[in-house]
This record gives C-alpha cells, sequence and structure tokens, in this order.
C-alpha cells in the first residue's frame, strides 16, 4: 500500500497533541512535500508517535518539538526534535534495545517500559529503512527515520499509481 508521508505525520501529532497541551509543548510540523511510502499506515504512524511521545515525555515544560519530513539523498528523513533532557553518546548507542531506560531514577516518573524505541527500530527495519539518532546531554535530540520512497527517487508515486489504476490510501478516515 501507498501511504502519504504527510498524513503519517499528520495522524502521529494528532494522537500526541493532548500530552503535548498537558505541558504546554508546541508542536510544530513542516511539511516538505507529497512523498509516498510503501507500507502499512497505521505502524507508520506508530513509530512517528512513538518519537513525538518520548519527546513530550523527556522534555520541560514549555519548549517546542519539531516534527518534519524531507528528501535525504533519495530517502524521505522524518525528524523529529526535541529541547529536552538530552542523551549522552554512550546512551544513545543504546536507547534502541529493549527494555533500556536511561537512568530509571531520572526518568521514572514518565512512566514508561522501555519498548517503545526498539518498537520503533522494528517496524522502520520492516519498511525497509532505519533510524538515526543526533542528541547532545542538556540540549535536546534529534531522532530520524529514513525510509526508501515509493515510486522512484521524484516521490512522484502518486502520478505513477494512477497511470497503472492502483487506488491510494490516505489513511483509514480518508478511505
Ligand atoms: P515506552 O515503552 O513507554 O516508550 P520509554 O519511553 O522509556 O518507554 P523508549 O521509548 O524505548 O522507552 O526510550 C528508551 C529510553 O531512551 C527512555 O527511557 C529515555 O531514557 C530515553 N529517551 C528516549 N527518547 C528520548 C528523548 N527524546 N530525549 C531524551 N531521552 C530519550
Ligand atoms: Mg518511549
Amino acid at each position: 500500500e501507498l501511504i502519504p508521508i504527510g498524513r503519517v505525520i499528520e495522524d502521529a501529532v494528532d494522537r500526541a497533541t493532548t500530552r503535548a497541551d498537558a505541558k504546554s509543548i508546541t508542536l510544530q510540523v513542516v511539511s516538505g512535500g507529497e512523498w509516498y511510502v510503501e507500507g502499512n499506515f497505521e505502524l507508520l504512524v506508530n513509530a512517528v508517535r512513538n518519537l513525538v511521545d518520548n519527546a513530550i515525555s523527556y522534555s520541560n515544560e514549555r519548549t517546542q518539538v519539531g516534527i518534519g519530513a524531507k528528501l535525504d539523498d533519495g530517502r524521505i528523513a522524518i525528524a523529529v526534535t526535541d529541547q529536552g533532557i538530552g542523551l549522552s553518546t554512550e546512551d544513545t548507542e543504546r536507547v534502541f534495545e529493549r527494555f533500556y531506560r536511561v537512568d530509571p531514577a531520572r526518568s521514572r516518573v514518565t512512566g514508561g517500559t522501555g519498548l517503545g524505541l526498539s518498537i520503533v527500530k522494528h517496524i522502520v527495519a520492516t519498511h525497509g529503512g532505519e533510524i538515526r539518532v543526533w542528541s547532545k546531554l542538556g540540549q535536546g535530540s534529534t531522532f530520524t527515520i529514513l525510509l526508501p520512497i515509493a515510486g522512484g527517487d521524484d516521490g512522484r508515486a502518486l502520478e505513477q499509481a494512477a497511470e497503472q489504476g492502483i487506488l491510494i490510501s490516505t489513511g483509514p478516515d480518508h478511505e
């Protein structure tokens, strides 16, 4: 199924709004263009949602979280950036491990299970992509999902699908 990345981000952000509002965190979406990936809508929303949830959980009140998509070397990069507590170099290498949580005492209040990022990594791998993290303690983090573009690196899958008579899903409430 061809999935429009813009809709994935939109849904993920919609589902995180209540939690963001509770901490007066602003979610800023920068949508770059109409790109499509081949995959599963709910799984992709879940992956982005997990990153946005983390950005909210590990940030202070009244900060900003940016969510954006852009072309990166023939792939789509979906980046979630926060101004939160950040991660040490050591921890950035471990956060994708199952059940890994940085300093349980520090993150106890957020009450997570430490599974979120391992699930994101799995979903991204299933879609032929990869996940990267940039972070600096006390400054914030950027988690980037890289996914192959459907229909060539110009991302013109919509036109190509139309030519082939393929129906394109734009998500559950647009079907
Ligand atoms: P959950 O299973 O509910 O998602 P979790 O958030 O603890 O629990 P992960 O999402 O896998 O689990 O994240 C693992 C750990 O990585 C977190 O406990 C936290 O210490 C750290 N982490 C994740 N995202 C961020 C972030 N944006 N900023 C700082 N630390 C983060
Ligand atoms: Mg999490």
